[in-house]
């Protein structure tokens, strides 16, 4: 079938949510393609908050968020869609409060805000509170809360189609999507004046993650396919509080709210690290410093993990603030936060990079202004750059809801300038079916599963491109990638049927996943320095004189990438030596 609307957001997260009612508000016809529910989108999982410079708890301003997320980004976010960020952000929290997000109170009735790492007061002097919150469940509540909003505002639903092709127009402009219905196993055709995407990150690339099962980075896939690049792939942030072995999150805001990290000695080991902000170092930091505990000799009991220990930090906190996380932790691992400590090691997190944009979510495809004509992208899969080479807490769920506010707004716009459907191809499906067809017909004794392939990608990501990475472990990275490239080609899909085969969705994921997760190591053997969450052991140093600039990826998706840079936007702050 062809379903025709002027806007066609695919992703029901926080960000598309947001580009969704801002592009309906506006008055387009708006429909969003999602995967999954709306509801389980990973954006309900964030647990400890949202950044803005509200002040309600001490006194703050917004070029204190700013200075905060540049240095946090190790200068190489664009300093331009910082400051967009971050004045922007006080206000768009009070529209989420406005919209029903109920948010944590303080004594006054205001709205409560806790520390995370990195965020300072006056330039880097000390932790500052600036995480708005509700509870430890801030995603779930604002998700909950923007699809209402989308509902009552009619913008129209297409739950569990997965979208897996892009379709361009003669001037290569988008003209739409192609979704498979994963209940009934059709393909359908989207025909759109503007597509934006908004499919979230691609934790699922490595084994150990805070990530949900379908952080699978399609979207990304999709665009380095059509020849779009991707830009800082290689900087892939670790949490560096996950659950010992098993990767779920426990939010920062444990130790915003006093939460302290300690070795096999009970030595709080951050503060030789970072003497000022100590366990409210940002994450690419902690989950280092971690790691070189553990290597040291100071993994707990001998093994590779650190402690969290919450058990100064009282019963009414951890029952008010952190109610989520302590029941994840008595279930998962059988111990009580009120009375030991937290078993914890970094976990995959977050990816920095991904599909360029300006700050209004236009797709670019190369240098500054390079734009792709009716094509958007926000949220984590996009890159503005506002997080550089290291994301702050925080700044995730408000990146979603300022620029994919923003992408609403200037999507509603071209369509009341008169933007038009342009004609699709002849036969847009065909690619879809083809190679669906060709999936369906590998047989047991040609193929392998896909869970095969999918674990040693995993394995491989884990051991050779997480928080070190050297020229030896990346090369192994990218041989072992382009075997499993062809292993990937080459998945057995047992379930014939044609009613939720999500044996079929894995096998297509799989193909996706290949093809990121070498933009990843290629970008990280690419940079020989270390910055933010890219840490090489054989280049120690930051190097501003050749590598503050912007990784563009293009890929042939067959093997053959090359590389294209861009600048770094600097507007107030100079880069420097940092230190917290
Ligand atoms: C456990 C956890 C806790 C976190 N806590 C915080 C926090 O406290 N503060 C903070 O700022 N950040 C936090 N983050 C990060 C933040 O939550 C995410 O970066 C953010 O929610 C991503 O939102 P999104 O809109 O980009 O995508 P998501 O919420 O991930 O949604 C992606 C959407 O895309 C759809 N999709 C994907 N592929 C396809 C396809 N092929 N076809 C159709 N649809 C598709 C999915 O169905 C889904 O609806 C946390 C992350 C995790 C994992």
């Amino acid at each position: 079938m062809t379903f025709t609307h002027d806007v066609v957001v695919v992703g029901a997260g926080g960000s598309g949510l947001m580009s969704a009612l801002y592009a309906r508000e506006g008055g387009a016809d708006v429909a969003v393609v999602s995967k999954l529910h709306p509801l389980r989108s990973h954006t309900g999982a964030a647990q400890g908050g949202i950044g803005a410079a509200l002040g309600n708890e001490e006194e703050d301003h917004w070029l204190w968020h700013a200075f905060d997320t540049v240095k946090g980004s190790d200068y190489l976010g664009d300093q331009d869609a910082i400051e967009v960020l971050c004045k922007d952000a006080p206000r768009t929290v009070y529209e989420l409060e406005h919209y029903g997000v109920p948010f944590s109170r303080n004594k006054q009735g205001k709205i409560s805000q806790r520390r995370f790492g990195g965020h300072t007061r006056n330039f880097g002097e000390a932790p500052v509170r600036r995480a708005c919150h509700a509870a430890d469940r801030t995603g779930h509540t604002i998700l909950h809360t923007l699809y209402d909003q989308c509902t009552k505002q009619g913008v129209r639903f297409y739950d569990e189609f997965q979208v897996l092709d892009l379709i361009l127009g003669e001037d290569g402009e988008a003209v739409g999507v192609i979704a498979y219905e994963i209940l009934t196993g059709e393909i359908h055709t989207f025909h759109a004046k503007i597509v934006c995407f908004a499919t979230g990150g691609y934790g699922r690339a490595f084994k150990t993650t805070s990530n949900a099962h379908a952080g699978t980075g399609d979207g990304m896939a999709i665009m380095l396919r059509k020849g779009i690049p991707l830009e800082d792939m290689e900087f892939v942030q670790f949490h560096p509080t996950g659950l010992y072995r098993l990767g779920i999150l426990i939010t920062e805001g444990a130790r915003g709210e006093g939460g302290i990290l300690r070795n096999s000695e009970g030595e709080r080991f951050m503060e030789r690290y970072a003497p000022t902000v100590k366990d409210l170092a940002p994450r690419d930091m902690v989950s280092q410093c971690i790691f070189k505990e553990i290597r040291e000799g100071r993994g707990v009991k001998g093994k590779d993990y650190v402690h969290l220990d919450l058990t100064h930090v009282g019963d009414d906190v951890l029952d008010k603030k952190l109610p989520e996380i302590s029941e994840f932790s008595r279930t998962y691992m059988g111990v009580n936060p009120k009375e030991e400590p937290i078993p914890v090691a970094p976990t995959c997190h977050y990816a920095m990079g991904g599909i360029p944009t300006n700050a209004d979510g236009q797709v670019e495809k190369g240098s500054r202004g390079t734009t792709v004509p009716g094509l958007y992208a926000v949220g984590e899969c996009g890159c503005v750059s506002v997080h550089g080479a290291n994301r702050l807490g925080t700044n995730s769920l408000i990146d979603l809801v300022v620029f994919g506010r923003r992408a609403g707004m200037a999507m509603a716009e071209e369509i009341n300038e008169g933007a038009s459907h342009a004609p699709l191809p002849e036969n847009p499906e065909e690619w879809t079916r083809n190679e669906l067809d060709r999936l369906m017909s590998v047989t047991r004794d040609e193929g392998e599963p896909t869970v095969d392939v999918r674990t040693d990608l995993q394995e491989t990501m884990m051991e050779n491109v997480s928080v070190f990475r050297n020229d030896e472990t990346l090369t192994t990275a990218l041989e072992d990638l382009k075997e499993l490239r062809k292993r990937a080609k080459n998945v057995v899909v047992d379930d014939k049927g044609k009613q939720f085969n999500t044996d079929l969705m894995d096998a297509i994921e799989i193909g996706f996943m290949v093809d990121y997760a070498e933009a990843i190591a290629a970008s990280a053997h690419r940079r020989t320095e270390s910055r933010g969450a890219h840490s090489r052991e054989d280049y120690q140093n930051r190097n501003d004189d050749d590598w503050l600039k912007h990784s563009l990826f293009y890929s042939e998706c067959d093997g053959n990438y090359e590389f294209a840079e861009k600048d770094v936007v600097i507007t107030r702050f100079e880069p420097k030596e940092r230190k917290y």
